[in-house]
């Protein structure tokens, strides 16, 4: 069995064809410009490509983008400040600050003094408590983005056995939250999946894995995930980029595409979803400014 290659880089097109049509309607109907604010403090490179990929897919969407770049021995203080200011700019409708942040910044600071209404990536406390209780204000990023994917697809959760690997506040537990939560019409992203979240700490993550139906490797290891791991016929989304030499390679092992039955590829899968939920989300947040307000 070769699986079939569930291709990000298309859906997330389709899908940003949408949320563009969308915003241009927004404009005309309230001339409210969607704008995403991104701010860089100090010269990782992964995280500067990170930045620059999300400022130019603003314009491809009719939103506006800011990049607000700081030297790395910025003070929190300094950070607080900015953050503050793009808070009370309107013409800012979502603000990132892109992770990792320098040492010397408490990242959960930071996170904690965007706006809420801002917070796109959807990583303040009161965000995730939303998404905890069933009631999402916004959705993260790329967990919004894996769930959009099977829904295009046609790979239904309902029912099925998920098991991911990785329990971040970024990936993995949200995605578990996601995954497992009734959908109704107000919580349509629910999976109602029975999900298991496998971790550093998990024993036996070979047997565990097999009795997957789905599994969604986030571990940040290239090749973590081996083809006598999953069992014939498991859809296996692979959220790990991880460099290899001069190449960017998954969590999951090749051979794991004999054994599937859907896969998504790396570079080319979950990647374009989760920039494309950034729009989204983007989007979102700039109904919210306007006279009538609606998140879709
Ligand atoms: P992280 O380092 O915060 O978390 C990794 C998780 O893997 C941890 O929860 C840890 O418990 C688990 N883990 C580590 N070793 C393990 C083992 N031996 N067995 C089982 N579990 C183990 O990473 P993250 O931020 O969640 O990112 C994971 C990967 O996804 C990285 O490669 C990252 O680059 C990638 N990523 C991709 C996107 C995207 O848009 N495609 C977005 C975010 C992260």
């Amino acid at each position: 069995m070769t699986a079939r290659r569930i291709d990000g880089q298309r859906i997330a097109a389709e899908l940003r064809a949408g949320i563009a049509a969308e915003t241009a309607e927004l404009t005309a109907a309230n001339g409210i410009v969607p704008g995403l604010a991104a701010v860089l403090v100090g010269d990782n490179p992964a995280s500067a490509v990170y930045v620059r990929n999300k400022a130019k897919a603003c314009p491809t969407a009719g939103m506006n983008s800011s990049v607000h770049r700081l030297p790395a021995d910025t003070t929190q203080g300094r950070l607080l400040e900015v953050v503050a200011a793009l808070n009370a700019d309107p013409s800012v409708s979502g603000i990132l600050v892109q992770l990792p942040l320098p040492g010397q910044i408490d990242e959960s600071a930071i996170i904690r003094a965007i706006d809420p209404a801002k917070d796109v990536d959807c990583f303040h406390p009161e965000n995730l408590g939303l998404l905890a209780a069933g009631q999402p204000r916004f959705l993260p990023c790329t967990p919004y983005g894996v769930v959009r994917m099977l829904e295009r697809e046609c790979i239904e959760t309902r029912g099925k056995n998920v098991v991911i690997v990785g329990r971040s506040n970024i990936v993995g537990k949200p995605l578990a939250l996601m995954m497992m939560q009734k959908r109704t019409a107000s919580n349509p992203a629910g999976g109602d999946a029975t999900v298991t979240v496998a971790h550093s700490g998990t024993k036996d993550l070979s047997g565990l894995l097999r009795t997957a139906d789905i599994i969604v490797a986030a571990v940040g290891i290239a090749g973590f995930v081996k083809p006598d791991m999953v069992a014939p016929g498991a859809v296996v989304v692979d959220v790990g980029i991880n460099r290899v030499g001069d190449k960017l390679v998954g969590d999951v092992d090749a051979g794991v595409w004999e054994v599937a039955s859907a896969m998504t590829p790396v570079p080319g899968g979950v990647g374009p979803m989760t920039i494309t939920m950034l729009l989204h989300n983007t989007l979102a947040a700039a109904r919210t400014m306007a006279p009538n307000p609606r998140i879709s």
